[in-house]
């Protein structure tokens, strides 16, 4: 008998995974915590019934909201990540030398259990003398921090449960009250087609705390319905319209491996379908 993971995020839809091997099932002091082998992901992860990383296609989320954010700024040295337990945006973001981490998880487990059963995400950036990991409620952290940071990723599980709070208005004013000036905020945004009001809501609570809100977006197979979209937020009007061409120089100069993005790809991202369009009201 094969067993499936059966998510539970929409009632009315939902995908199902195979779990060929069951390595890790617990509840944590905040959250159901399961990870599985599956044939065609290799290692997934899910939190509250609901799949949050899979070995097979991380390297797109990832590479989409650490890259873009870092390259766009051109000279960012100060980095914090909300979220992001499983180590993978880490990882990306400590590819840039330069720049110091800063990581702010909620859930000591999911950090613990994802370095033991999906040891690959994190590929030792736990260990790396320049991540910082704090365990605490992130929007807790943007509201005390004496730090300051050049790109803020929003690495979150969904709205719901200990995530709800990395969507709010007051949550988008701590992240501005730590950002440097002309500084960057990208968030992990839903996909559209099934969470249209997450691009309403955040295009509406990121406008009181920023002068230019838009979105970028990428398709993440395991994140089911399509087109993911990725909050960004900045008061440098000018970050989002770089060319193929200044990109190229940076990414270059920037000398990381990538999966997925590209300078063309990173700069086509922002280009919206209309059905988008229509949500930033
Ligand atoms: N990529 C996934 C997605 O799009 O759904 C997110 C992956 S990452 C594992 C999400 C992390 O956010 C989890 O480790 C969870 O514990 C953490 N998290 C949830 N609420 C948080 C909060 N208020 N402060 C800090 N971390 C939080």
């Amino acid at each position: 008998m094969t067993d499936w993971f059966v998510e539970t995020l929409h009632p009315e839809f939902s995908q199902g995974l195979t779990m060929d091997t069951l390595l890790y099932r617990d509840k944590s002091d905040i959250q159901d915590l399961v990870i599985f082998e599956n044939e065609r992901f290799g290692r997934v992860m899910c939190l509250d019934g609901v799949v949050q990383t899979t070995e097979g296609d991380e390297f797109v989320y990832h590479e989409m909201l650490a890259h873009v954010p870092i390259l766009a700024h051109g000279n960012a040295r100060n980095v914090l990540i909300i979220g992001g337990g499983d180590g993978g945006m880490a990882r990306e973001a400590l590819k840039h030398q330069n720049v110091q981490v800063t990581m702010v998880e909620i859930d000591r487990a999911v950090v613990d259990f994802c370095a033991e059963h999906l040891p690959n995400h994190s590929a030792g950036a736990f260990d790396n003398p320049r991540l910082d990991l704090v365990i605490t409620d992130g929007a807790k952290f943007v509201q005390e921090t004496d730090k300051r940071f050049d790109v803020i990723i929003v690495d979150s599980t969904d709205p719901i449960g200990p995530g709800a709070v990395l969507f709010t208005a007051e949550f988008y004013a701590g992240c501005k009250r730590c950002l440097t000036d002309g500084g960057i905020v990208v968030t992990q945004n839903g996909v559209p087609f099934v969470q249209p009001e997450e691009v309403t809501n955040s295009f509406q609570r990121l406008g009181e705390s920023f002068a230019d809100v838009h979105f970028y977006r990428a398709a993440v197979p395991t994140y089911q319905g399509g087109d993911m979209t990725f909050g960004w937020a900045t008061d440098n009007k000018d970050l989002r319209h770089l060319t193929a061409s200044e990109l190229e120089a940076r990414y270059a100069a920037a000398g990381i491996e990538t999966r997925y993005v590209t300078p063309a790809f990173h700069a086509a991202s922002f280009a919206l379908p209309k059905t988008i369009l229509d949500l930033m009201r």
